[in-house]
């Protein structure tokens, strides 16, 4: 038997459930760091498939816990299998795992915030960028307050074509708390638009795939689950640098339920705000009364594209600060009220 027809043999042999595993170490969830556990493998089942074909694929999983998406995963005959997990309680059942599929499984004890992915894969892996997706893959079921600042520092990462992206345009598929999917996905004028789907759509082609009910999940969340799946553009539609085009989606987005001119304008200091908010949307093509939701990303490229000009032309513009001005002020005129309920 070939080594390939003994991968495509390998399923993992009977082992304790993921249940078991949890009383056998006693993993209660902690609720302070959002512990919600997956026991069906169906589901978990289904969320790989979703992922793609992972046969010999490399796959990084992120949070694995007690392990029943890795479960799925390695019975996807996978080549290569690398979890991060920060929680220590759960290394041992992860060893299980590890000696259940030999060679297949390795175990980081890390955080997944600041663990470096880039060396833990073959060279050989790697793609150009402008190639079909790498057979490296991303799947994760992290806490929702981790998921988030995870998902933009990634975006980032593929601004860069660094981190889990130097492998070229590395796939993800990943759960967030439904509501925040349904921002990573909101089309144009969706009422869930927001600044994550701008950030995420510009660089990728974002798919909800499915949602989770909160009851399969244990302990159960009070929320329902999205997984969304990512895959890297060939070509970001916003060709900026990712802390500019954070600034402007952030500024517009500001008060959400007025027109975006209010938003924008928090882009320059006070003194010229009228003048350079209406230079910029003039010169962007923008009608001011658009509210942010309903603006496209090609509006925001355009926005991008003339706030940089202007940052070429006053070297000191990108670095105001709306929020420290109006502290500034509230120093100067403790008294004096400053509108701020609208703010997002
Ligand atoms: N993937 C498992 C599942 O679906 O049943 C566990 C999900 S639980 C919501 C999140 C897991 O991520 C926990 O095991 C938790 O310890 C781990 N985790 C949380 N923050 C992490 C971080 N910053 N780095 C690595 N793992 C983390």
């Amino acid at each position: 038997m070939g080594p390939q027809a003994k991968l495509a043999a390998f399923r993992l042999p009977p082992l304790p459930t993921v249940g078991e595993i949890i009383k056998l170490f006693g993993l209660r969830a902690q609720k302070q760091l959002s512990q919600n556990f997956l026991l069906d493998l169906r589901l978990t089942d289904k969320i790989v498939r979703k992922t793609g074909d992972l046969k010999n694929a490399h796959v990084y999983e992120v949070g694995p816990g007690p392990g029943a998406f890795t479960r799925s995963i390695l019975n996807a005959q996978v080549a290569d299998l690398l979890v991060v997990e920060k929680d220590t309680r759960f290394i041992p059942g992860l060893q299980m795992l590890s000696d259940a599929a030999p060679g297949k499984l390795r175990i980081v004890h890390g955080d997944v915030l600041t663990f470096k992915v880039e060396r833990m894969f073959p060279e050989h892996l790697k793609r150009r960028w402008e190639d079909d997706p790498p057979n490296v893959y991303i799947i994760g079921n992290l806490p929702f307050s981790v998921s988030t600042p995870l998902i933009i520092k990634w975006l980032e990462n593929i601004s860069k074509r660094d981190g889990p992206f130097v492998y070229g345009r590395t796939q993800m598929t990943l759960t967030f708390q439904k509501e925040v999917a349904e921002r990573l996905t909101a089309g144009t004028g969706n009422k869930q638009r927001s600044r994550l789907s701008i950030m995420a759509q510009y660089l990728c082609k974002v798919d909800n795939s499915f949602i989770i009910p909160g009851r399969a999940f244990v302990p159960k969340p009070e929320v329902d689950v999205g997984v969304v799946h990512f895959t890297p553009l060939v070509q970001p539609q916003i060709n900026q640098p990712f802390k500019l085009v954070e600034k402007v989606v952030q500024s517009t987005f500001q008060f959400r339920r007025k027109y975006c001119h209010h938003g924008i304008g928090i882009l320059f200091p006070q003194a010229e705000r009228s003048k350079n908010t209406e230079k910029m949307l003039m010169l962007a093509d923008v009608d001011p009364t658009l509210r942010p939701s309903q603006l496209s990303i090609l509006h925001f490229k355009n926005l991008c594209d003339v706030y940089r000009k202007m940052c070429d032309e006053n070297p000191n513009l990108f670095a105001y600060n709306f929020r420290e001005e109006l502290k500034q002020k509230k120093r100067e005129k403790p008294k004096k009220e400053t509108d701020e309920s609208d703010l997002d």
